[in-house]
């Protein structure tokens, strides 16, 4: 995967290194984690919070950075602000509160990226982008965090150049963020199906699961 990402950068005139692979392992067990730490993967995606807690606590000793990506219920907010080092789906304001109040005073500010909904389907999550920049004026207020970026899941698209557009809205968002002040850094954006248009659109970090582990074998409800 490696060695594809770097022809990616080549191939869209992205600098080398600048795109992270986020390793989406929610359903693998914590000894493929391990079998992929030990092979120099460092970053790991999460997305429910019971299998996050078992896996980080299996994993203490090897300390990977986990990214927790997943849908967040303000009841479960302790545990990822305990274990994790970044969010990536941070849709309201309630939930960064929350995580900011409860982030250890031991560990460093939790890096988070706000989710958006570049879509426009009702159904899913992330905020729209008119309410963007009141929420990430308020986040990045809150001092236990650190806002970073931006993150999305676009609809699923086949087709490449319909794949780009809706990155380059993201990356449009982003921009507006950054030339009203804020000091960000992160495009998380791109899974298997659809990586090359976000790296061609200026990922930063794509999460990729399939790719990477093979097919899940089974799905969680939450
Ligand atoms: C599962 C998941 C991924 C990885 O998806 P693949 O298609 O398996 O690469 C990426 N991001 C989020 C938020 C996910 O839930």
């Amino acid at each position: 995967m490696e060695a594809e990402i770097r022809a990616a950068e080549q191939h869209f005139g992205r600098s080398p290194g600048s795109v992270k692979l986020l390793a989406v392992s929610k359903t693998f067990p914590a000894e493929i984690v391990r079998a992929a730490i030990a092979c120099g993967q460092r970053d790991f995606g999460e997305n429910y919070v019971q299998e996050f807690e078992t896996k980080a606590h299996a994993l203490r000793d090897a300390a990977p950075c986990w990214h927790f990506i997943g849908p967040l219920q303000s009841n479960k907010t302790r545990m990822v602000s305990e274990l994790a080092d970044w969010v990536h789906s941070i849709d309201r304001l309630k939930i960064a509160q929350r995580l900011d109040d409860q982030r250890p005073a031991a560990s460093p500010p939790l890096d988070v990226c706000l989710q958006v909904n570049v879509s426009g389907e009702a159904s899913k999550s992330g905020v729209a982008p008119g309410e963007l920049p009141a929420l990430a004026e308020a986040v990045a207020a809150l001092p236990r965090l650190r806002l970073r970026g931006l993150m999305a899941i676009p609809a699923p698209r086949t087709d490449f150049d319909a794949q780009r557009r809706q990155f380059a809205r993201l990356r449009g968002l982003f921009e507006d963020l950054t030339g009203r002040g804020f000091d960000l850094d992160t495009l998380s954006m791109g899974m298997s199906g659809d990586w090359q248009a976000a790296v061609a659109e200026g990922a930063t970090i794509i999460r990729i699961g399939t790719a990477v582990f093979g097919e899940r074998a089974y799905r969680h409800s939450a």
